[in-house]
Parts: C-alpha cells; structure tokens; sequence
C-alpha cells in the first residue's frame, strides 16, 4: 500500500486523518469524504452512506465511523463518502436524484458523460472503489419505506469474491443475508464486475434516525474493520445468518392509494394477501398477493403509489427460478 493515500485531491499520509471533498466532474456536486490512513499497511475498506439521501441511520452511523476512526490503531485504511447523494439528502428525495429522476442505485457503474445520476456513480467507481478492497454500502428503509435489516451481496461474482462478501455479511451482524443479482444496476453488482467484495446493508426506514438501527450499522462497520484486521481483535459474535437466495419485489400496476396489510419481518405464504391498490374514490384496482412464500423484508409505507413502484420486498431461501 503506498505511503499517501490519495482520493481526488485529498492526500492522506500514513496515520493521518484528512476531511475534504470530492468534486464530480461535470455535476454541480461534491461528496463529503474523509479519508483515514492507517499507521500501519493492511487492507482499504471503502464505506458509502446515502446513495439513497433518506435513509438516514447509516448515513449518521458513517459521518461517526469517521469521526471515531483513529488511524494510530490501523492497520490499513477507510474510505468514508457520508452522504453519497448529497442533493437527494438536501431535497429529502426518496429513491431519486433531483438533477435527473433517476435512483442513483440503479445507475451503476455510471458513465462519465451521462446525467448527473449516471456522473456520481462513475465518480464513486472511478474515485472510491478503485482504491479499496473491500466495500459496505449502506442503506435503509427509505423516507416511506418500513424495513427488517438485511444485508444483500452479489450472487454473480466470482466464486472468492462471493466468498469474501459471504463472510463480511456474516460478520456485519445482520440475521437475512440475501444473495442475489435480482436488482440491476446497483453498487455491489458493479462492485462484484470489478472482483471487488462489496455487502449493501439496510436497517431503518421511515425517514427516522433511529438509533437502534443506526447501532446495527454502527456494529456492523466495526465488524467488519475487524475482519479485515484493519482494526484489532476479533469481531463481535453474532447471530447466525439465515441466507436468503431469492429476492423478489412486487411493484404497482398503477398509479394508486396503498393498503399494505403485512409488515416488514413478517412471514408470508404463496398467495397471501399483501394489500390492496384503490383509486381516487376508493374503488379496488388490484389485490396484492404474494408471489412466493418468505419472509417481507420491506414494505411501502406511503398512500401514494406509482405505476412501476415497490410496494413489498419478500426474501425467501429457496431459488425461485
Ligand atoms: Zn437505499
């Protein structure tokens, strides 16, 4: 590892802590950054908070990971982008970009010369991911999202990458650990394209900081320095992971009102009524049942749907195709 850790302009010496910004070219933005050099060599570990700007407990649990972290006791280093979509933060947007509309995790691995959605994710490839070895996205339930923590990897990469991300989700705490490539676009499906371990972990929702799920992701983040041996000692023991091979997402036919009748953490079977989807006046457009049998990892907490929306999220440990 060399002796200066370098991101954009910011150039961390060897035991240094430095807190500065990344500018993404051709986007009137820049990403809060803090970049701690270990004092002693080992592995990078990059830490992305708000892809999705309301999901705020790993957005807070990563502004105090790098305020905690102390590069004396390091052997390697982190890459901390707090807020990653820092204008979606600012607007309060759910899922979407203010520049352009889009869900910035639907985006990777970007393009250069694309929208600003597309530029941002460039830039955390190009900028962040090629300097680590190993990557914790963190998310949440979203501003009208209600969630049960998961932690998801990529199923698509190859085998010791998988492997790696399988042992860091293991470690980050989190009971469901998804394994799949169901959602297109997202940073640990560009993270397993470029052989780099990456987990996305979610706990939270609701556009609370709430402070239990904030410490899931607070543990988790310290977990995972420890089996990186980027931090001393060993991991915190956790629960055994229940591995979910099969994530499926329900979305709406139509533009509509909601009526979710499960919750997040619920057990569900084939079949089973999730809601109802009404109109303007009260009329019934569609039931919602369940696709598959599982456990729902999310659902949308919002009155207001749209054509195309999530509405559940459902989990199950059996393959579906
Ligand atoms: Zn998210």
């Amino acid at each position: 590892m060399a002796d200066i850790l370098t991101v954009g302009s910011l150039a961390a010496a060897r035991g240094q802590k430095l807190c500065g910004w990344l500018p993404v070219a051709g986007a009137s933005i820049r990403l809060p950054l803090t970049l701690i050099h270990g004092a002693r060599p080992g592995a990078t570990l990059l830490v992305t908070g708000g892809i999705h700007g309301g999901e705020y407990p790993g957005i807070e649990a990563a502004i105090q990971l790098a305020r905690a972290l102390d590069p004396a006791t390091m052997s390697g280093s982190a890459i901390v982008a707090s807020i990653a979509s820092p204008t979606a933060f600012q607007a309060r947007l759910q899922y979407r970009v203010p520049e352009d509309g889009l869900n910035l995790n639907r985006q990777f691995p970007g393009r250069a010369t694309g929208t600003v959605s597309q530029r941002l994710a460039a830039c955390i490839m190009a900028e962040l991911a090629a300097h680590a070895d190993a990557w914790v996205d963190l998310h949440g339930g979203d501003i009208h999202e209600q969630l049960e923590p998961f932690t998801i990897y990529s199923a698509g990469a190859a085998p010791a990458v998988r492997g790696e991300s399988a042992r860091l989700a293991a470690a980050y705490g989190i009971r469901y650990v998804v394994e799949s490539d169901a959602v297109r676009g997202g940073t640990y499906g560009a993270a397993a394209a470029i052989d780099l371990p990456c987990i996305l972990t979610e706990a939270g929702g609701v556009g609370q900081l709430d402070p239990a799920a904030q410490a899931v992701h607070s543990r988790g983040l310290q977990n995972v320095l420890r089996a990186l041996e980027i931090l001393p000692g060993a991991p915190e023991p956790v629960e055994p992971v229940t591995l979910l091979r099969t994530f499926q997402v329900v979305t709406s036919a139509h533009a509509a009102c909601w009526y979710p009748v499960v919750r997040a953490g619920d057990i569900v079977r084939q079949g089973q009524p999730l809601g109802e989807l009404r109109d303007y006046f009260g009329d019934t457009m569609a039931q919602i049942a369940a696709p598959l049998g599982g456990v729902v990892l999310y659902r949308v907490t919002s009155l207001a749907v749209d054509t195309g929306d999530p509405l559940v999220g459902i989990g199950a440990e059996d393959r579906g195709d």
